[in-house]
């Protein structure tokens, strides 16, 4: 029988955050569809308001590694803690939400429980009493189902692929969980992070908007008007709070010393070569819809695009709607229609 063990980062004095329940919801759904036991373990400074708000899930157990040494994310203490949890829980199938944190340590854990971890996974379900897992291949091309014989088994699950638990709070009985030796070399001294308006890259917004080379293309005027794609496309992201991703060809423009969108850098490409994001909504402007750029575009819900070309991938199939028209007219109305 298997016995799940959810892992997750709580914040001290906070509801367990929304990726964790997410991942809470599909270890219920498992543990109920092959008859194993739910535990849950939080690592943080205070897990106390974290535990409190999941009482309700059914979990037989609640394990805590909590400490100041366990605040902040560090290869050494999030591997260690993760270690005990899995130990203390004689867990066969782990379960982790797919953050930079949980994603950083999970192999390295793996090796040290003689297990596997497998990351990306994008569905867990219960088959003749197996769990099987989804996840994408040759660059999100391929979807495959598998199992595996190794436990314990660990998986890092993406966002946004259950709707997140929602049930009672309540009184959760604690287990602590003792670290043996660990070290913490290195400290945290702060965050430093770009003010929010500057921040571009945004997983949870409603919208991702997408630019193209044809930004800084010469326009049927004949003029090219970088300065002006800058500006709407920065009113645009401020005012929408919009997530902001580019075509390959954009972000390379920047690398030959081309001028491009001053925040637009490697990190928002988005397609084959670039990231593979989950939103609700996107909108591509000035963007060709090359297959290798639309791939990224796999997860997003409902897509649109703004060309001027009526042949352009989108208009072959790739949006759901196309707007054949010229985006910085198109733009410079939504942001006076959102003043
Ligand atoms: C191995 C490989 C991997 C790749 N990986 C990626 C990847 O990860 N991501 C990626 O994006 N690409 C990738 N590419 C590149 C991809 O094939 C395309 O070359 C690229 O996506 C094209 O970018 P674009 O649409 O911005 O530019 P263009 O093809 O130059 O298209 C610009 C578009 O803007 C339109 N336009 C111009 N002015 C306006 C205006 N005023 N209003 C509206 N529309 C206007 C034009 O009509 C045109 O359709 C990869 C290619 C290869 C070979």
């Amino acid at each position: 029988m298997e016995t799940i063990l959810l892992m997750a980062h709580a914040e001290a004095g906070e509801a367990l955050g929304k990726q964790a329940r997410e991942v809470l919801a599909a270890a219920v759904a498992v543990a109920k569809d092959c008859g194993g036991t739910l535990c849950v373990g939080l690592v943080g400074a205070d897990v106390q308001a974290a535990a409190a708000s999941v009482a309700g899930c059914g979990a037989a157990r609640f394990l805590a590694v909590s400490g100041e040494d366990f605040a902040n994310a560090r290869y050494g203490t999030d591997a260690a803690a993760a270690e005990a949890l899995c130990r203390a829980a004689d867990a066969t199938l782990v379960l982790v939400p797919a953050t930079s944190r949980w994603n950083r340590v999970i192999a390295g854990v793996a090796h040290r429980l003689g297990g596997r971890a497998d990351t990306h996974v994008t569905g867990l379900a219960v088959n003749e009493g197996v769990p099987r897992a989804t996840r994408w291949w040759y660059r999100q091309r391929m979807e495959g189902v598998f199992s595996r014989s190794t436990r314990p088994w660990l998986l890092a699950l993406e966002g946004g692929i259950a709707a997140a638990w929602e049930g009672a709070a309540g009184q959760a009985v604690i287990e602590p969980v003792a670290v043996a030796g660990t070290t913490t070399r290195s400290r945290l001294e702060g965050f430093e992070s770009p003010p929010a308006d500057q921040q571009t890259i945004r997983p949870d917004a409603d919208l991702l908007f997408v630019t193209g080379a044809g930004w800084t293309k010469k326009q049927p005027d004949g003029e090219v008007k970088t300065a002006k794609a800058e500006e709407l496309i920065g009113t645009f992201l401020k005012k929408a709070r919009a997530s902001l991703g580019s075509t390959k060809s954009l972000v390379d423009l920047g690398g030959e010393g081309q001028a491009v969108i001053s925040f637009l850098t490697h990190m928002n490409q988005v397609g084959q070569t670039g990231s593979t994001p989950r939103h609700p909504k996107g909108l591509a402007t000035c963007c060709h819809g090359e297959e290798p750029h639309t791939v990224g575009w796999r997860f997003i819900g409902e897509r649109r695009a703004i060309s001027l070309d009526p042949n352009c991938g989108w208009a072959r199939g790739k949006a759901d709607v196309l707007y054949v028209a010229d985006a910085f007219a198109v733009m410079e109305k939504v942001n006076e229609l959102l003043a």
